[in-house]
């Protein structure tokens, strides 16, 4: 049993949102009770007391569009034109995907995952792609990630870009791999169907899935319209926009994440309402790759649950919620707007879409909860209460802030040293893993 206490405790809970002098009780993977420092620490004097030494106490962060096998390409040099986004697929990221086998999968798990942890993270929905060494490489990821103790949720991109035998052998791993999950029957490891996009999928493939998904209860996990790109290889070849064309095959469920979603229209919008699917908005990716502005603010209004990712570009989800929270204002030229939209993103919609893949209750501090727990080095130097906390999370934090992690109640990370591996010789690894995948 531990108590998180002496810290500054935001719960994310409406109920109870601000502990000035906080403890948390945990017992096994729950959090048991939250109160005053002194209280919780009198009725539970077995426990061991973990100094949280005035700091900030959280709930662990969750990203939930993350790419494990993009971690090799930091530094990598790039070869080819990349003047838009579909060159910047070709000449960057398949070219890199094309060349990992098992054991550079398993490194870039520890790479992503240690750097998530480090962030605050305690949950990543993961989206893979390693089309030549398919067979078995999200059990590496998984493995890696109970070694590290961080929940996880997987899935394979199945694509016909490299030829439909391919595809294939992506469509076998995530049903392999959702099997798998459930029946490790537990609330920490969880699969998807991943799917790259509507522009390399044909109708045929597309079929294959939905066929195999009728007797799985797992979501899809699928980038949509994304690029212009997307939407006009939709119109050309299907006469349809790209939710429209993917809606035929089912795509769009209640535990189906649909990544990006820039180039959609009111009908496409409709569509994903009805459908109770959960978007995931990644604004640095968006504004990094040049493919457009995301109408994540009009879908918000909406009621549809638009959760926040990185997609890769970095593991720091504050760092998302800052440039989220700068891009709106500045597109809408507008700086009264995303205030409130990026926190609840962040905060809220993570949740509940990470809910719909574990079935559990994690990215908020209140008896009941997972013990996904994240100390964090901030001392404020302006009041701190209940009405203005995301105001000191956006202004005054980054995921660097992370000193203690605790993941379904186990200490992960303790006074910044990962727990579960020797840190400094596994990134050793990555980095001569990387530097001969580069060299292939
Ligand atoms: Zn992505």
């Amino acid at each position: 049993m531990y108590i998180l206490g002496n810290g500054r405790i935001i719960t994310q809970d409406k109920e109870n949102p601000y502990i000035e002098n906080g403890a948390i009780a945990v017992d096994n993977d729950v959090i048991i009770e939250i109160g005053n420092t002194e209280n919780i620490k009198n009725k539970y004097s077995n426990a061991e007391f973990i100094d949280a030494k005035k700091n900030i106490i959280m709930p662990g962060l969750i990203n939930t569009h993350m790419h494990i096998y993009s971690s090799f390409g930091r530094g990598m040099q790039v070869t080819g034109s990349t003047k838009n986004f579909p060159e910047i697929l070709e000449n960057l990221w398949w070219k890199l995907d094309k060349k990992l086998k098992i054991e550079d999968t398993k490194y870039s798990a520890y790479a992503t995952y240690i750097e998530s942890i480090k962030n605050g993270v305690t949950t990543v929905i993961d989206h893979h792609a390693s089309p030549y060494h398919i067979e078995g490489s999200l059990k590496t990821i998984a493995n890696v990630a109970e070694e590290l103790g961080i929940r996880t949720s997987i899935c394979y991109e199945v694509s016909d870009r490299d030829g439909v035998e391919i595809a294939n052998v992506g469509i076998k791993e995530n049903v392999d791999f959702i099997k798998y999950a459930t029946s490790l029957n537990n609330d920490m490891i969880k699969g998807m169907f991943g799917l790259h996009a509507s522009f390399t999928l044909s109708d045929e493939t597309l079929k294959k899935c939905e066929k195999e998904m009728s007797v799985l209860d797992a979501g899809y996990h699928v980038h949509v319209a994304e690029g212009i790109s997307d939407l006009e290889n939709s119109l050309e070849n299907y006469n349809e926009r790209v939710v429209e064309r993917l809606n035929h095959y089912g795509i769009f469920k209640e535990k189906t994440i649909a990544v990006h979603c820039i180039h959609i229209d009111d009908n496409e919008l409709e569509i994903i309402k009805k459908s109770k699917c959960n978007v995931v908005h990644n604004p640095e990716s968006n504004m990094g790759n040049a493919v457009g502005y995301s109408p994540a603010i009009r879908m918000i209004a909406k009621g549809i649950d638009v959760g926040l990712g990185t997609d890769g570009y970095t593991a720091d989800m504050l760092e998302s919620l800052k440039v989220a929270n700068i891009l709106h204002k500045h597109e809408m030229a507008d700086p009264t707007v995303a205030w409130m939209e990026s926190p609840f993103m962040l905060f809220e919609n993570n949740r509940k879409i990470a809910k719909k893949q574990f079935g559990c209750e994690t990215g908020i501090l209140k008896t009941g909860a997972k013990a996904d727990i994240v100390i964090m080095e901030y001392i404020p130097h302006t009041e701190l209460n209940g009405t203005n906390f995301n105001s000191h999370i956006l202004f005054g934090m980054s995921g660097k802030c992370a000193v203690t992690v605790m993941c379904n109640g186990k200490i992960i990370m303790k006074d910044r040293k990962i727990i579960g591996v020797n840190e400094e010789k596994v990134l050793e690894e990555c980095r001569e893993i990387s530097k001969k995948l580069w060299d292939r």
